[in-house]
This record gives structure tokens, sequence and C-alpha cells, in this order.
């Protein structure tokens, strides 16, 4: 109980952050309770923080278990590892169905992995292009994973591209690719990986990043930033991130809360 507790404390906050992705259903898996963490967090100063969707039988009981913060945002969306399924049509539906529920801001988390065994490439491909239609029809961005599939997503945003602002997650692509996300009207997210001592190479993307175009998350419970690194995350552990990027951007901590906050308004629509 006591290893548990230190996860808490304490909790680098300033008070006033956005967490623009993480995984409710996650950090069970982790060995955090999403009550208690969430508690922590809004309690030291989190303003909001949004829930980011893998699949569509995830909707349920993520609703039932955030609705009532009302600091919580949701994305529902089908991630890459649903690509080869024989019951995409329905999962379609019933995810097609979800976004007039409150406080959903986006179709995520979609894209492409290169990485992992997730089905072919077209596979991938055509399930992301059709929720990128989806978020067209509805008006909202899309959240979008890329690993190691720059080329795929960019093949496909040119013929689909989003109609709103958009969001490239958890950014970890090349330093030189950050221009073309941008000129397709993306904003680009940065993870706790930002902070670690050898990324240099992430922070080379983040410096091409125009402060009004940066969106900061946890992606929790995975990739807690320094100096957690390889424990849990948590939304309440955003300030590490804040912290670093600041410094390294040389801007005061409170005007990056203050734009970062600013971004993820419009961006997302969040009503603070
Ligand atoms: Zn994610």
């Amino acid at each position: 109980m006591s290893g548990k507790r230190n996860h808490f404390e304490p909790p680098y906050l300033y008070g006033g952050e956005i967490d623009t992705h993480f995984h409710a259903t996650k950090l069970a898996e982790r060995g955090l309770e999403t009550e208690e963490v969430l508690t922590a967090a809004f309690g030291s100063g989190l303003r909001a923080c949004i829930d980011v969707g893998l699949a569509e039988d995830d909707i349920e009981t993520r609703h039932t278990l955030l609705d009532d913060y009302p600091g919580v945002y949701f994305a529902h969306g089908l991630y890459p590892s649903n690509a080869a399924r024989s019951d995409l049509r329905d999962a379609m539906d019933t995810l097609r169905s979800s976004y007039d529920r409150q406080r959903v801001c986006a179709v995520g988390e979609i894209g492409v992995d290169r990485q992992r065994d997730y089905g072919t490439s077209d596979q991938q491909r055509r399930l992301f292009a059709e929720q990128i239609e989806l978020a067209n029809e509805l008006r909202l961005p899309v959240i979008v994973h890329n690993r190691e599939a720059e080329r795929d997503i960019l093949d496909v945003l040119a013929s689909h591209a989003p109609r709103r602002e958009s969001v490239m997650h958890c950014y970890s692509g090349p330093a030189e690719m950050v221009s073309r996300f941008l000129d397709f009207g993306f904003s680009i997210s940065f993870g706790g990986n930002v902070t670690f001592k050898n990324a240099a190479a992430l922070r080379q993307a983040l410096d091409l990043v125009p402060i009004d175009r940066l969106l900061l998350e946890t992606d929790a419970p995975f990739l807690a930033p320094h100096p957690r690194r390889g424990r849990p995350n948590y939304p309440g552990l955003i300030g590490y991130t804040y912290r670093a990027v600041a410094e390294h951007r040389q801007l005061n901590p409170s005007e990056l809360i203050a734009t970062v906050t600013s971004n993820a308004k419009r961006v997302f629509g969040l009503e603070l």
C-alpha cells in the first residue's frame, strides 16, 4: 500500500494544466484506481483531461466511470489494432452512435502503426481514412496515432484531410516531418517521453512547433515523465512535462499553461 501511495506525492502541478490524452481504462491494468488518481489530480489543480478511446466496446464503461467528473472530456475511436476485425461494420455503427454523449470532443485514437502486427497497411489505412471521414461529417477533430508510419499517414491525409484542426498525438516522428503535419493543419502533442534524458531528437521536433500549435499530454498510464520514468503514469503527472517543456522552450510556465489551454480549447472546443 505504501508503495502505491507514493504515486501521488508530490504531484508536480503548477495548477491549471490540461492533459490532452490519457486512457482511463488502462490505469487499472497498471495498478491505479481511476477515482483515486483523478481526485488527486483535480485536487492538485489539474484543469481538464481527455480520456481517449481504443475501441467501440470501451465507450459505455468509460462514460460510466467518468461522466461525473466535469473536467473529463472524451474521444471515441477505433485504434489501429482493430483494423483486421471481421465485425468492423458493427463496430463502426456503435462508434457512430456514441458522439452525442456529453463532453465528447474528438474522434480518436485512430491512425497507423507499423511497429505492431495490426493487419495489413491497407486495412489500417482504410480504417484510418473512414474515421477521418466520420470526424468530418461530425465536424470533430481527429487524434492520430503514428508509429513508424509517417508515409502511410501522409498518404491517407492527402485524400482524406481532416476539416477541423486535428492532433498528432504523442509525437515520436522525425523532426523533419513536423512541418508536413503542420501544413495539414495539425497541432502537435508531446507526451512524457519528451522529458527523457535521451530524447534530444524529440526535443528537436518540439523546437519546430509554433507555440500556438503545441499540446501536451500524459498518454497515461504509459510514458511517465522524468523523474517518474518507468512507473505508472496518471494525469496529475502532466506538470513534469509542462515544467520540462517550459524550460526547454525558455517560457514562463504560466505562459505555457495559458497557451496550451487556449490551444486545447480551440482544437477540441472545450468549454472551460
Ligand atoms: Zn493513447
